[in-house]
């Protein structure tokens, strides 16, 4: 006996996908609503370091990802200048143990692909064009969910995934909000030349970081942190243009980014933000995970790792237990604070750092600190 039969989930980005995977499999009536009408994935790559793989394994996805990314060991430090010449090579700490690869990159279309194609396995149902709106507690320990203003039933519990700007978390009163840290990141979605084998970052130069990871065998995707400016809604052709001109301090496989980026490699451009919920997550039968409970910048690339944490251990306790009670609620905050804000602190710390300037830094010490707890079981 589960402690929910029925379920609603806002929001089909990696923690709602995990969430539905996992309910569905043992037997939980589930329906996700999402609110973009298909699929979609901005922002080209993403890094999945080690703690993701090893929810991905308990999903039962974790074959698809393998086939569909690039396993990456350990970390290439280079330097600005017309060979880029390698300064430094890492060995990084495997937080998923040693049976998986240190991280994967993978395009986030092929990742979204993967994860909906396991949750519709399993039976849960994933609603496109449907827009959560209200959220209405009842006496009989149930929620009424509400999709584009009309009722769509009663739910026993309904699952809060949909991201920063979270309408979830706005209608159940929890005023914490995404604050921006002062950097703006490029990224475009390119060829990888064969030299590439695995995430290299720059330091230095005209940008905070700027990088690259390899997503497939002829794939990859770059990037450049940069002092965050007012850069949304400028046209394809300036934002290429800025691409072109804050890379060009860097050579080495920076010369076949740019020669991507001249042919009409699409590009994308964000803030970094950073939040983090206080417990508890939940209001009664509404809860949030993932980025809608907490974000940070992608400095040691684990927002998504957090999200699918989250996912696994609510629906680890929701499968394990008979009902939703104080208990579950408190084992699960104890299992997942913790870890997030771990998680939020450290890769905040790190992007301060660079905006400072600060070169007296231990960057590897915590990175090698954060690695080693995401180790540890979740
Ligand atoms: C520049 C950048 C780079 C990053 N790189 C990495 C990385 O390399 N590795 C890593 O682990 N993490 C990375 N992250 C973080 C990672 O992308 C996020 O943590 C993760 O994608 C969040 O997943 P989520 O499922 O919580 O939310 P989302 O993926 O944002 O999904 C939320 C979904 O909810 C839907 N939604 C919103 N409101 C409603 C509503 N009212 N009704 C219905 N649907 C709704 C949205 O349309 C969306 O599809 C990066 C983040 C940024 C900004």
């Amino acid at each position: 006996m589960t402690a929910v039969q029925k379920v609603a989930i806002v929001g089909s980005g990696v923690a709602g996908l995990a969430a539905a995977i996992q309910l569905a499999k043992a037997g939980v009536a589930v329906d996700v609503f999402e609110a973009k009408p298909e699929l979609s994935a901005l922002g080209s790559g993403i890094s999945l370091q080690g703690n993701a793989l090893r929810v991905f394994d308990a999903l039962g996805a974790w074959d698809d990802i393998r086939a569909a990314g690039y396993a990456i060991e350990g970390l290439n430090l280079r330097a600005p200048g017309p060979d880029a010449p390698i300064v430094a090579q890492l060995p990084e700490v495997k937080s998923g143990g040693p049976d998986y690869p240190t991280s994967m990159g993978i395009p986030r279309a092929d990742l979204a692909r993967i994860l909906l194609e396991h949750a519709e396995r399993a039976g849960a149902t994933v609603h496109f064009a449907k827009k959560v709106t209200g959220v209405d507690a009842r006496a009989n320990n149930t929620v009424e969910v509400f999709v584009d203003d009309e009722s769509a039933g009663e739910y026993g519990l309904l699952i809060g995934a949909d991201g920063i700007n979270s309408t979830v978390r706005d209608l159940i009163g929890i005023e914490t909000k995404p604050q921006p840290t002062g950097m703006g990141i490029w990224r475009t979605f390119v060829s990888r030349p064969a030299e590439v084998e695995t995430s290299e970052l720059y330091y230095g130069g005209p940008v905070y970081i700027a990088g690259y990871t390899p997503t497939g065998e002829n794939t990859m995707y770059a990037f450049l942190v940069e002092k965050a400016e007012d850069r949304f809604g400028i046209s394809d052709e300036d934002a290429t243009r800025i691409m072109l001109e804050e890379s060009r301090a860097y050579g080495g496989p920076w010369n076949s980014i740019r020669a991507d980026l001249e042919a009409g490699a699409h590009t994308n451009y964000t803030w970094f933000t950073q939040h983090l919920v206080e417990v508890p997550w939940n209001r009664g039968r509404v809860v949030i995970i993932g980025d809608a409970a907490h974000s940070c910048p992608p400095t040691i690339a684990q927002g998504a790792a957090q999200g699918l944490e989250d996912a696994l251990v609510l629906t680890e306790l929701l499968v394990a237990r008979d009902a939703v009670d104080d208990e579950l609620w408190d084992q699960f905050h104890a299992r997942r604070l913790p870890r997030a804000k771990t998680v939020v602190e450290a890769s905040v710390q790190l992007g301060q750092w660079q905006i400072d300037g600060n070169r007296d830094a231990d960057t590897g010490g915590l990175f090698f600190a954060v690695a080693q707890k995401m180790a540890e079981p979740v």
